[in-house]
């Protein structure tokens, strides 16, 4: 593989308005997917309701998942449909939801969500956004308050079925480490340029393969490079020893 992985926006830039670059960026890409998914098992893509796959997002932030879980089987047990939770006495959805944390903060959020929808649609839905390109959907579901790129991704990907790569921390993280975008790129400009540089068909199972590695041996404090699949190809390799 080739080693110049950590570049500036500028040569990122350059690389990728030319042909060969780009196919070179997206070969480095595809032995990146090959070699992850060679050491964990495949993941089958779960197709949700646009507007239960924001809410749970909503849920998962910060948290893990089986806290998630829990706050999410928690709200559709109390709650048979979306009018339900937004006809509650004041304080019941955030009280419901405590199990995923930050309940106060995600309970205004998914009520202001399911509000503004009412408003807006007659009911809490958000099959609209089906007919929205993939930036349009994503500008329309960053307009609801608290929700950002990350959440309206994961919506894209998961429920619409695009190819598109939500980045979480794991994939923040690990981009950052192998050089696939800039030194001090944002969660944001990481979701830029993995959307723009990662081949469209991969972009789903490089999200999953690097979430998987990012909880296993990528990990934040200690990555555990001596058992990384990646390792000749890192900048970062050996950086829990101060290697780099
Ligand atoms: S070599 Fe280390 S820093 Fe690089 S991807 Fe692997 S675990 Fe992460």
């Amino acid at each position: 593989m080739p080693d110049d992985f950590d570049v500036s926006d500028e040569e990122r830039r350059k690389l990728m308005t030319d042909p060969a670059g780009r196919q070179n960026e997206a070969q480095r890409i595809r032995q990146i997917v090959a070699r992850l998914a060679r050491a964990q098992p495949a993941s089958r893509k779960v197709r949700r309701d646009p507007l239960d796959e924001l809410i749970l997002t909503i849920l998962s932030q910060s948290t893990s998942d089986a806290n998630c879980y829990r706050g999410w089987e928690a709200l559709r047990a109390k709650y048979p449909d979306w009018e339900a939770a937004l006809a509650a006495p004041p304080g019941e959805v955030e009280e419901t939801i405590r199990p995923a944390g930050l309940s106060k903060q995600k309970s205004a959020t998914i009520l202001g969500v399911l509000s503004r929808l009412r408003n807006e649609q007659g009911s809490p839905t958000l099959d609209q956004i089906q007919t929205l390109d993939d930036s349009e959907a994503v500008e329309y579901l960053t307009g609801f308050k608290g929700v950002g790129v990350k959440t309206a991704a994961c919506v894209l990907c998961f429920a619409l079925g695009r190819d598109v790569i939500p980045v979480d921390t794991h994939v923040h993280r690990i981009a950052l480490r192998l050089g696939l975008v800039p030194e001090n790129a944002s969660a944001v400009r990481t979701h830029e340029i993995l959307n723009e540089i990662v081949p469209p068909e991969l972009r789903y199972e490089l999200h999953v393969l690097l979430i998987g590695h990012g909880r296993s041996v990528c990990t934040a404090r200690k990555p555990r490079c001596g058992e990384c699949d990646l390792a000749d190809c890192c900048p970062k390799v050996g950086i829990h020893t101060g290697g780099r």
